[in-house]
């Protein structure tokens, strides 16, 4: 017989888990674009999220930037930061040494993406290039193994994207459900979903996910839909049509603070639709702008756990 256990597994958690909040970030192109970005940077730090995740252009293309950012902010501020990641064009050795750099630096989340085909694809792939982003989960989790002594045998988080609405290059809605499934299977803890426009996109994601085996916590990907032109270009980039009511509105407003209004009440009504389906947390794509996140996050009040001080954190600030 087997000694009694002593942990109740079925003890009832009485504390509901805070609602996760995080941050899209990209790398800035120039001096005046760094330093609007840690104006923001400085700003979403007041608010204490979970973690800010920072952009990678598809084929490494501004990897030493991003890697740069990642390093500021672990060693500037009290954010965690989760590094996109793209495989498209890179081969496994490749990859590799950016996740050992990245490693090395801190990191230990990683979003883990094929990253956009380039319009002039080569006929030919490159040989030895990853594929798909499940290409890339394999390869992080085979690196973090041949790295657990300096992990202290922690592991590295991964996301992976999902689609409320059909990837583009995607059959189907069901191929791309299949697709998350596999991305879980080979070691993926979470998934945040690109832009999506209409309510019901993200619950309905995450019913025929869960009915189809897949566990990992969903997030829902929300833009501030604060600009015409930016709803429209991303519409135009994801494959996702906006709203024709939203554009409608949009193109009528009669200022940019008419247009900020109108965007951050949609925004909030995607986001309380998710929460309402149940979602675990709000990720912001913010196009390195702080005024129309903070807003929607004001209106949301979200059940989040209270700002521990810098000094409680040992954290010295400048
Ligand atoms: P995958 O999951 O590999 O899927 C790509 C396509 O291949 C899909 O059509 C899928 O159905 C198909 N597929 C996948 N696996 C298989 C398989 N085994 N067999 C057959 N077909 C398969 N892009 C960037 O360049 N940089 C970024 O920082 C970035 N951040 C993003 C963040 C989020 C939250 C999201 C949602 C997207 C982001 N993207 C970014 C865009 C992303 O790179 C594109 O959407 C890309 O086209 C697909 O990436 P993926 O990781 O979903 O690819």
């Amino acid at each position: 017989m087997s000694p009694p256990s002593l942990i109740q597994s079925t003890a009832p958690v009485s504390h509901p888990a805070p609602i996760a909040l995080s941050y899209e970030l990209f790398p800035p192109r120039n001096e005046a674009a760094a330093t609007a970005l840690w104006n923001t940077i400085r700003e979403l730090e007041s608010t204490n999220p979970d973690y800010v995740a920072v952009t990678y252009g598809a084929n490494g293309s501004n990897r030493d930037t991003a890697v740069d950012l990642l390093d500021r902010l672990l060693t500037e501020t009290s954010l965690r930061p989760l590094a996109h990641l793209t495989c498209v064009g890179n081969t496994a050795d490749e990859l590799a040494g950016t996740i050992s750099t990245l490693l090395e630096r801190g990191v230990r989340g990683i979003l883990a993406l094929r990253g956009d085909l380039p319009g002039n694809a080569p006929a030919e792939p490159r040989p030895g290039a990853l594929n798909y982003a499940q290409d890339l989960i394999e390869l992080i989790r085979r690196v973090e193994q041949r790295r657990s002594a300096l992990l202290c045998a922690g592991k590295v988080a991964i996301g992976v994207a999902a689609y409320p609405a059909r990837h583009p290059e995607s059959p189907s809605e069901e191929h791309d459900i299949e697709v998350l499934l596999a991305k879980q299977r080979s070691g993926a803890d979470f998934a945040i979903t690109q832009v999506f426009f209409h309510p019901g996109h993200y619950s309905n994601l995450v019913a025929r996910a869960r009915r189809a085996g897949v566990t990992i916590p969903i997030i829902p990907g929300l833009m501030p839909l604060t600009s015409l032109r930016r709803v429209l270009r991303l519409g135009d980039m994801t494959g996702v049509a906006p709203e024709p009511a939203l554009l409608d509105a949009l193109g009528r407003a009669g200022d940019a603070a008419e247009s900020r209004r109108i965007g951050v009440a949609a925004t909030v009504d995607l986001a309380r639709a998710a929460l309402d389906a149940g979602a675990p947390g709000i990720h912001l794509y913010t196009f390195n702008e702080h005024a129309a996140a903070l807003d929607v996050l004001d209106k949301l009040q979200l059940l989040r756990p209270a700002a521990v001080p810098p000094a409680a954190r040992g954290l010295v600030t400048a």
